[in-house]
């Protein structure tokens, strides 16, 4: 049984929720406690928290850790998150800014030079792809990532080959990450609540890249052209980028639509058309 947290959302200190800034705070003590249940934080963690808002996720965490860094936007709830004793006491790490701004890598290195980080958030919607494109620019400095995101979302991400929702977002992020989606949460577990269902996703970066000494934006370009043409095959599809000899030598049918082929089959066109 996930012990139980006092959170400052469960008395209103009267912020009023910015949607600008995708603003739906967690007000759900049994929630939160299944989030930190599977975050499982531990003493040495370094964890890195995108939107740390008012705390819900935040205060839970520090009971388990050292210190924690976080990211926010907001100026009126990083003055709150000043008036509290574990940032007196050096244990909050405040970040202000953009997260989809700020150097990422720069805060990992700052926060662990040696080890990998841990990344957490309930992430504000209206920024969650990009910044998951993000991330995946520093994958040597993540250990794992928690996400609450958009149940439809998490859905793209851990979609299979061949489903309706397999798209770019999904061979991309499983490119880089084993994607485990995990379980969901009502709009009654926030204030506001949010017109969508929400899911928990687990992120952990496969242990190496398809691509050790070059960046991928090759594969970044052959992806996003297949599924820009979803309807077209991948002959025509990735006509500027594979040619038959191409698609024969990686074994792939060129008459299938881009959703129809795996990951792997998308790196290999990369891996053989890489100049
Ligand atoms: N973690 C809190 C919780 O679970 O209740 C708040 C989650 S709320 C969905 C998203 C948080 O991200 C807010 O605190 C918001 O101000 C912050 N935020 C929004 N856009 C941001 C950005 N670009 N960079 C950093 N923080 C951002």
């Amino acid at each position: 049984m996930p012990p139980k947290y006092t959170t400052p959302t469960d008395s209103s200190n009267g912020h009023i929720a910015r949607k600008r800034f995708g603003q739906n705070f967690l007000n759900d003590n049994n929630i939160i406690a299944k989030i930190i249940h599977a975050i499982n934080p531990v003493k040495e963690d370094s964890i890195l928290e995108i939107g740390p808002g008012q705390a819900a996720l935040t205060a839970p965490l520090l009971e388990a850790l050292q210190n924690i860094h976080v990211i926010e936007i907001d100026r009126d709830l990083i003055r709150d998150l000043h008036l509290t004793d574990a940032y007196a006491e050096h244990r909050l790490i405040i970040h202000e800014g953009d997260a989809l701004k700020l150097n990422i890598r720069q805060i990992a290195n700052e926060m662990n030079p040696k080890q990998p980080i841990r990344i957490v958030g309930n992430l504000p919607y209206n920024i969650s792809t990009p910044l998951l494109f993000k991330f995946v620019d520093c994958l040597d400095r993540i250990k794992d990532a928690h996400f609450m995101l958009q149940r439809e979302v998490v859905e793209r991400m851990a979609a299979s080959h061949n489903s309706k929702s397999y798209g770019r977002l999904s061979v991309m992020i499983q490119t880089h990450f084993q994607v485990e989606a995990l379980f969901t949460v009502p709009p009654t577990a926030f204030n506001p609540p949010p017109k969508v269902q929400s899911q928990i996703v687990r992120l952990i970066p496969h242990p190496a890249s398809p691509w050790p000494k070059q960046p991928s934006a090759h594969y970044t370009e052959l992806v996003s052209k297949a599924f820009s043409a979803r309807r077209k095959t991948l002959r025509k599809g990735l006509k500027d980028l594979v040619n038959e000899d191409g698609f024969a030598a990686c074994g792939i049918d060129s008459g299938l639509r881009p959703e129809n082929i795996d990951v792997a089959s998308y790196i290999a066109l990369s891996h053989h058309t890489l100049k």
